[in-house]
C-alpha cells in the first residue's frame, strides 16, 4: 500500500465521526493545519504519552522528566540557530497558486526513481528466482546503476546549492528536473524563497523588537536551558536523560495532510547526555530502543524502517529518522539525533554561564555531547489510527469495521451492556460498571441492540464488553466478548479485574 489517498480519507472521516479529531474551529470553516481532539481522541493521545513517559522516564532510572515554560527568553532562539536557520525554501506554483517545500519537490522526484529501480530489482528477482543477488544486481545492472547515479547527481546537486543559500540554482534544478505542479501539472515556478517557520508574539504591553518572542518550534531548548538545574537538583551522573512532552508550533508551509503536519502540535522528546566520544555507541543504543518502543505495541515490524540521513542538520553529526508506513506512504514518524556539544555551547555563549560536567571518574569538567530521540505525538497518533483501522467483510457478507487499537492504548478499555433494559439488568451492569471504572475507563451502555451496541464499541477500538445477562443474575457471571476475534467467554464477576489488569498488561486484545 504505496499512496491510499482513499484510505487515508476513510480515517479521517471515521476519526471525526466518532469523536477523535475534529477540525479547529470548524463552525468558521476551520484554521487551517490546526486540530481539536474529540472525547476519544484525547483518551488515546494521553494514553500515547503515558505509554512514552512510562518507557522513557519511569523505567529508566537515569532519565527524569520535566516541563518548560512555551515561552522563552528570545535569545535561546538565536543561540539554537533557529532565528537564522529554521528556515524551509518555498516555491509557489502559478498556475494552481498552490505553494510547496522546494526540498520536497526535489525529494518526491527522487523517490519516484527510487521506485524504478526497486521495480527493475523485483522484477529480475522474479526472473532469475533463488540464486538472484539483489545486492550484485544493484551494483552491475546498467539501468539501475543509472538510476542510481542520477539520484545521487540530484541529491549532492540539490543539497550544495541548498547550504550555499544559491535559490536560483534551487529552481533551475528544480526546472531541468522537470518538476511539474501535481494540481495543475504544471513547470510554472516562482522564484525559490526561504521561509521562517517560527511564530512570533509581543509580550507586554509595548510592541517593540525587544518584546518579541517565539512559540517553541521544539521542545528541545527548553531541556537544555535547564541542564544544569536538573543536573544540580537531581544528583544527576552523566550519562542521564531529560525528558519532556508538550506544544510545538511551526508555521509549515505545506500543510494538507491531516495531523501528519500541523502548525500547533506535540512533541514528546528526550535530551541524552553524554561523555564526548561516547556519543556514537549511545546514538545507537537509542535508535534500538526507541524501535523496540514502537515493536512493543505490537505493530508489525514491516510497518517500520530507518531512513539514514545524507544531509545533517547544522548541529548534528548522525541523524536517522523512523519511519512509518502511513497510508500517504512511508514517512517521518521520529527522528534520533546526535546533536553533539553544538546546543550546551552555544547556550553557553550566549548566557555567560559555564554549562559544564564535572565528571568524578575521569577528573575533569566538559561539555556533554547529546543523543536525542523526538518524537511527535499527533503523528504517533495518526501512525496508531491508521494501523488500527479495519473494514472487515464478515460472514454475513455486512462490513464491520473496528479500530485495533493495542489494547494498552485503547481509549475506552471495556464497555459494560446490560443485554435488555429490564428485569434488573440494567441495575446490575451499573453494579458491575461501578466495580470497573476506578481501574479502567469503562463506558456504560444499554441502547439498542446487544449487536450494534458491540458495533459502536469496535468503532471506537474498545477491546472488551462485558455483557449483564440473566445467567448474571442466577450465578455472577458475565459474558466478555473480544474485539478482534469477537470470541466470548463466561467469567465469574469477581474476576473480571484481574482477567483485564492481566490482559492490559500484557496488550493483549484477542
Ligand atoms: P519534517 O521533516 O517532517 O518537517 P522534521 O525533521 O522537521 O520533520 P523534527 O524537527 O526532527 O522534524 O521533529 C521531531 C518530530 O516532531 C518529527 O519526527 C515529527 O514526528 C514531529 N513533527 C515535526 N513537525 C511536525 C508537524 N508540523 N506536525 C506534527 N508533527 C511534527
Amino acid at each position: 500500500m504505496a499512496n491510499n489517498e482513499d484510505l487515508f480519507k476513510k480515517i479521517i472521516s471515521h476519526a471525526k465521526e466518532y469523536g477523535f479529531v475534529f477540525a479547529s474551529s470548524e463552525i468558521y470553516d476551520g484554521l487551517s493545519a490546526v486540530y481539536d481532539y474529540g472525547q476519544y481522541g484525547v483518551e488515546l493521545k494521553n494514553n500515547i504519552r503515558a505509554y512514552w513517559w512510562k518507557w522513557m522516564v519511569q523505567y529508566n532510572e537515569n532519565i527524569v522528566g520535566i516541563d518548560t515554560a512555551i515561552f522563552m527568553h528570545p535569545t535561546i532562539w538565536k543561540a539554537s540557530g533557529h532565528v537564522d536557520a529554521f528556515n524551509d525554501p518555498m516555491i509557489d506554483n502559478k498556475d494552481s497558486k498552490k505553494r510547496y517545500r522546494a526540498d520536497v519537490l526535489v525529494e518526491d522526484h527522487i523517490a519516484k526513481i527510487e521506485d524504478k529501480i526497486e521495480k527493475e530489482v523485483s522484477k529480475a528477482a522474479q526472473r532469475f528466482g533463488e540464486t538472484f543477488d539483489a545486492k550484485l544486481y544493484r551494483e552491475t545492472n546498467p539501468r539501475v546503476v543509472e538510476y542510481q547515479n542520477k539520484i545521487d547527481d540530484i541529491k549532492s546537486r540539490f543539497y550544495s546549492k541548498l547550504e550555499e543559500g544559491d535559490l536560483a540554482a534551487v529552481k533551475s534544478l528544480i526546472e531541468e528536473l522537470g518538476i511539474v505542479c501535481p494540481v495543475s501539472g504544471s513547470k510554472n515556478w516562482t522564484e525559490v524563497r526561504q521561509f521562517n517557520l517560527m511564530f512570533s508574539t509581543q509580550m507586554g504591553s509595548v510592541s517593540e523588537d525587544a518584546n518579541t518572542l517565539y512559540l517553541r518550534p521544539e521542545t528541545a531548548q527548553g531541556i537544555f536551558v535547564n541542564f544544569l538545574n536538573v543536573m544540580k537538583s537531581g544528583r544527576m551522573k552523566v550519562p542521564f536523560g531529560i525528558a519532556q512532552t508538550g506544544k510545538a508550533f511551526r508555521n509549515e508551509i505545506v500543510a494538507r495532510q491531516f495531523i501528519f503536519r500541523m502548525r500547533e502540535f506535540e512533541q514528546m522528546e528526550m535530551q541524552f547526555f553524554v561523555r564526548p566520544g561516547e556519543e556514537m555507541k549511545w546514538y545507537e543504543y537509542w535508535k534500538e530502543m526507541r524501535m523496540k518502543w514502537h515493536l512493543s505495541l505490537g505493530i508489525p515490524a514491516a510497518k517500520y524502517r530507518f531512513h539514514n540521513h545524507d544531509k545533517l542538520a547544522h548541529y548534528a553529526n548522525a541523524a536517522a529518522d523512523i519511519e512509518f508506513e502511513f497510508p500517504i506512504g512511508f514517512k517521518e514518524l521520529e527522528g534520533i539525533h546526535s546533536r553533539t556539544d553544538f546546543d550546551l555551547n552555544a547556550h553557553q555563549q550566549y548566557s555567560g554561564k559555564k554549562l559544564q560536567y564535572f565528571d568524578p571518574e575521569t577528573n575533569e569538567s566538559y561539555v556533554p555531547y547529546v543523543v536525542e530521540t523526538s518524537i511527535g505525538l499527533d503523528r504517533m497518533f495518526l501512525a496508531i489510527l491508521s494501523n488500527a483501522f479495519t473494514e472487515e467483510t464478515l460472514e454475513d457478507g455486512s462490513v464491520r469495521e473496528v479500530l485495533n487499537f493495542p489494547p494498552v492504548l485503547a481509549p475506552i478499555k471495556v464497555a459494560v451492556l446490560p443485554l435488555m433494559k429490564k428485569d434488573g439488568l440494567p441495575e446490575k451492569a451499573r453494579q458491575v460498571f461501578d466495580m470497573l471504572k476506578p481501574n479502567f475507563m469503562c463506558q456504560y451502555d444499554e441502547k439498542d441492540a446487544i449487536g450494534r451496541r458491540y458495533r459502536r464499541q469496535d468503532s471506537i477500538g474498545t477491546p472488551y464488553c462485558i455483557t449483564i445477562d440473566h445467567e448474571t443474575l442466577e450465578n455472577d457471571t458475565v459474558t466478555i466478548r473480544y474485539r478482534d476475534t469477537m470470541k466470548q467467554e463466561r467469567i465469574a464477576v469477581e474476576s473480571i479485574n484481574g482477567l483485564l489488569f492481566q490482559k492490559l498488561a500484557a496488550n493483549i486484545a484477542e
